[in-house]
């Protein structure tokens, strides 16, 4: 049985996904050809420490930095580095905050310059399924149907949702239950009960769904080296519709991204 947040708790982790929010959008002011992933991580570490949060990923089981960098064929959990992006690329970008004693987890995939015609469409459909699982998860669902949504989406236009790994709780902890996997079938999984509050992510490939780990123990690549985007949000369930907690508005709406 998972217990439903108070609205204290919501309040704070609310606090904590507009921190993330705003982290992601300074980033994303910043991702261009000829700049590096471990640049982006710097500011990312400032702004969220500017803001009297903790960059939660930092430590969390050994991850060396404040982000999660995943650039093209990497799905999620890369490492920044010096690698340096390049026009055509895509980086997703998974940022987390401690504040307050509550957690923060949200991610974007941005296109590095201009990104071919197939990549647009791999980011703007796997950012859709991410609304398709949202708008499924209300009172009175089930995980299934979050997964169910974002599946179906997602493979009518020939994508494969990557099974490894799932979205989650959050809380106090960066991942409590229930898991929220993006596939799934109706009518299945964990019961969605008002003030759940849950991060839905969405990994999606371009190509086939398999995906391997890399040596460092980290990186989850695609076994057919295509490009995989990630996108986040966290939300709480409501009945009827659920609410947003983190927002994609100051990456969006303050005109910085070309859309
Ligand atoms: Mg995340
Ligand atoms: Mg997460």
């Amino acid at each position: 049985m998972v217990k439903p947040k108070t609205e204290e708790e919501i309040e704070l982790l609310r606090e904590n996904a507009i921190i993330v929010s705003k982290t992601l959008a300074e980033v994303g002011k910043r991702v261009a050809p000829g700049v590096t992933t471990l640049e982006l991580n710097r500011v990312a570490d400032e702004f969220i420490r500017d803001n009297g949060a903790i960059p939660s990923f930092l430590g969390y089981d050994g991850f060396p930095a404040a982000l999660c960098m995943s650039v093209n064929d990497v799905v999620v959990h890369g490492f920044p580095s010096d690698y340096v992006l390049k026009e055509g690329d895509i980086v997703s970008v998974d940022c987390g905050t401690l504040y307050k004693g509550y957690n923060g987890d949200s991610a974007y995939t941005f296109p590095v310059g201009e990104v071919d015609a197939g990549t647009r469409k791999l980011l703007d459909v796997t950012k859709a399924s991410l609304y398709k699982g949202i708008e499924a998860a209300v009172a009175g669902n089930r995980t299934g149907d979050i997964g169910y949504a974002v599946q179906t989406y997602v493979e009518s236009f020939g994508f494969s949702v990557v099974r490894e790994l799932e979205g989650h709780g959050l809380g106090k902890e960066m991942h409590e239950e229930p898991g929220v996997p993006n596939y799934g079938r109706r009518g299945k999984g964990t019961h969605l009960v008002e003030g759940m509050v849950i991060c839905i992510e969405p990994m999606i490939n371009a190509g086939g769904r398999g995906v391997y780990l890399a040596r460092n123990g980290w990186a989850v690549h695609t076994a057919d080296h295509r490009k995989s985007a990630h996108y986040e949000l966290t939300v709480v369930v409501r009945k009827g519709r659920a609410e947003q907690l983190s927002t994609y508005d100051f990456i969006e709406k303050d005109g910085t991204i070309n859309y």
